[in-house]
């Protein structure tokens, strides 16, 4: 029966193969054989798969989620800014935050892709010297690859002034899809966070930065509190905090998904 499939494949196949392109080549004598052992491949493969519980065809299938990206700003010999009384480094509270706010929209069943997800600052063919240049290059790179319906690069500020406190999104002028997301990150950040938290609210602001117009897709920097303020370092460094935070910047990116009419989960 297996044996026989395969026969009637390669039959299939062989006259089906345009003729006028092999013209000089009998493609039923050549190749029977090695057609047969390849489409016996195949079938193989994928009864085997079924076999055993296919993860194979989840693999096989395409992965039609929608795609955030999550860019964990700097990393290593890069820390950022650091917290004013505890020394803790933006890096490392960004890519805590990035982690979780991944971990959730992951949950809400989207795809992630980050930029990174450990501590670490990346190189560039081609780019010598400048370490910062480079590593913005390589984020750039990703963020055009994975083609994300939303991209958000999370940040630590600071202030000269220790009083000022909250969270802030920024975006590139003449990019209104970075816009809408950023305003959409601001509202659920003012109302989720800086209300709650004795801060201020923002309005969203324009800033010019290679992560957001370095591709075409929707990209906003959410500058998730100050670590020149004692108070805002303080949450920060605590855990529970931070993941009432990256819940809401899933639901600010989730806002802006509906508004745009882009595919929400
Ligand atoms: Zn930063």
């Amino acid at each position: 029966m297996f044996m026989q499939n395969v026969d009637n494949f390669v039959e299939m196949f062989s006259n089906r193969a345009p003729k006028h392109i092999f013209s000089r080549i009998d493609m039923r004598k050549i190749s029977s054989d090695v057609l047969k052992k390849a489409a016996a491949l195949v079938i193989g493969a994928i009864f085997t798969a079924l076999a055993v519980g296919s993860p194979f065809i989840a693999i096989a299938m395409a992965d039609t989620r929608t795609v955030i990206l999550i860019d964990a700003g700097h990393g290593g010999s890069d820390a950022g800014v650091t917290g004013t009384r505890t020394g803790v480094k933006e890096s490392d509270l960004n890519l805590k935050v990035a982690l979780l706010l991944g971990e959730y929209l992951e949950g809400s069943g989207y795809r992630v892709v980050y930029t990174r997800t450990a501590d670490v600052m990346y190189g560039y063919p081609g780019v010598v010297g400048n370490k910062k240049r480079a590593d913005m290059f390589r984020r750039g790179d990703i963020i055009n690859g994975a083609k994300p319906a939303a991209a958000v690069s999370i940040h630590m500020n600071f202030y000269s002034s220790p009083s000022r406190r909250g969270a802030q999104t920024f975006y590139a002028k003449g990019f209104p899809q970075g816009q809408a997301l950023a305003e959409a990150l601001q509202k659920a950040l003012n109302e989720g966070v800086n209300a709650q938290c004795g801060g201020r609210s923002y309005s969203a602001l324009t800033a010019q930065k290679y992560i957001l117009e370095c591709s075409p897709y929707p990209t906003a920097i959410a500058e998730c509190g100050f670590l020149s303020n004692p108070l805002d370092e303080a949450n920060l460094c605590d855990e529970g905090y931070r993941a009432m935070l990256a819940g809401v910047l899933r639901d600010g990116i989730i806002a802006f998904l509906r508004a745009n009419e882009k595919p929400v989960i």
